[in-house]
């Protein structure tokens, strides 16, 4: 099965961490909920219409980990 690396930048610490072999569901919402694994810190995100700041890891790179299947980045085609 397709798995995905991901490698963010703590908002907190600046710490780098990685995390490797997600699935493609886990990497669209891991950026969202991942703890730092240095600090402790849990990324923030405030609704619309909230005062607070919202608080995100910086996602640094994102790596295909190349299986048997074709490799499939998202949608291709702009449309206006
Ligand atoms: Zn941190």
């Amino acid at each position: 099965m397709a798995t995905w690396t991901l490698v963010l930048r703590c908002y907190g610490c600046a710490a780098r961490f990685t995390l490797p072999h997600l699935n493609f569901d886990t990497v669209t919402s891991l950026p969202l909920v991942a703890p730092c694994p240095y600090c402790g810190g849990r990324p923030v995100i405030r609704a619309k219409g909230d005062d607070g700041e919202s608080r995100m890891h910086k996602v640094l790179d994102l790596r295909y980990d190349r299986g048997r299947e074709p490799v499939s980045v998202g949608p291709q085609v702009r449309r206006h």
